[in-house]
């Protein structure tokens, strides 16, 4: 996979290439929890947690992801990546750089330095992109509030950035079954909200199976609400992507829905909101989102 530049990236702690078909080019990914730390534990969470070694929390070497971002970026945006072996068939329509995209194992805006990162990252951009190379942010949106962060999102709108952040419950209680988290359900409305009337933001929502059920009515109808609140508020939404679990979750009890299940979501979503709706069955937008 790595023949071609093995000291390129191929030892890299936090940059990594994804050929993206859905973005039509390459994603260079930043994953800023190599020690998969989250503040969520969402019941399909894709990334493997069985060693708990890996789990002590550390904190990112901003000048090491620095050097692995520059280097990347230099391999992609002179075309220089397609000589590895993992990107040599790579068709010529899809030889393009997409994106910078901060999402990882874990919620990039848990660390103490995020706004550096989000720095380095304009940075590169700027450096060697031009204004089609977006920067994604992959979010749970659960620190949205913390000044740090509020800091590193106006970096990240003043240098093509996109926030995708997390939306997979209507209610309360069906948030609290999915994400099992200690932040409290009205702060992530609240900085959902909040984000949008500041600048348009994606939102992206898995739905699942549960113990073999899919979402009842209700918990649809009381999501699309929650969206519905956002824009009454002021707040704007540029594209709502429904997902469902595409890898092996971190539960055996949930399981994906069918593709026609995935897109009556969609389709009761843009029927209920008239907002922009994209299903996706297969490949996701991002790690953080499962
Ligand atoms: S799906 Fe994302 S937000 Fe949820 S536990 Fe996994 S990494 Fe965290």
């Amino acid at each position: 996979m790595f023949e071609a530049h093995p000291r390129s990236f191929a030892e890299n702690r936090y940059v990594y290439p994804v050929l993206s078909r859905r973005a039509g080019g390459i994603s260079i990914g930043v994953n800023l929890n190599a020690d998969k730390f989250c503040n969520f534990h969402c019941v399909y969470c894709q990334v493997d947690r069985s060693d708990p070694r890996e789990q002590q929390k550390q904190a990112v070497d901003v000048a090491r992801l620095s050097e692995e971002l520059d280097r990347m970026v230099a391999l992609v945006a002179s075309g220089e990546i397609y000589e590895a072996a993992q990107f040599r068939d790579t068709p010529p329509a899809l030889r393009r750089w997409n994106d910078i995209a901060l999402s990882g194992d874990g919620e990039p805006t848990a660390y103490a330095n995020f706004e550096q990162v989000v720095a380095a990252c304009a940075e590169a951009r700027r450096r060697y992109g031009n204004a089609e190379v977006k920067l994604v942010l992959i979010t749970n949106a659960s620190l949205f509030h913390r000044e740090r962060v509020r800091r590193a999102l106006n970096v990240l709108d003043a240098n093509g950035g996109e926030i995708w952040a997390k939306l997979d419950a209507g209610t309360e209680e069906y948030y609290q079954l999915v994400a099992r988290s200690a932040i409290p359900w009205r702060q992530i409305l609240d900085n959902l909200r909040d984000a949008a009337k500041v600048r348009p933001i994606v939102i992206q929502s898995l739905f699942m199976r549960i113990r073999g059920e899919p979402p009842r009515p209700e918990e649809l109808a009381a999501y699309c609400d929650r969206l519905a609140d956002i824009l009454a508020a002021g707040g704007r939404i540029k594209l709502v992507q429904v997902h469902t679990i595409a890898r092996k979750p971190a539960e055996n009890w949930v399981a994906a829905l069918s593709k026609a299940e995935v897109d009556a979501i969609a389709g009761l979503v843009h029927g209920r909101t008239a907002l922009p709706v994209a299903a996706f069955e297969g490949e996701m937008g991002g790690v953080n989102s499962g």
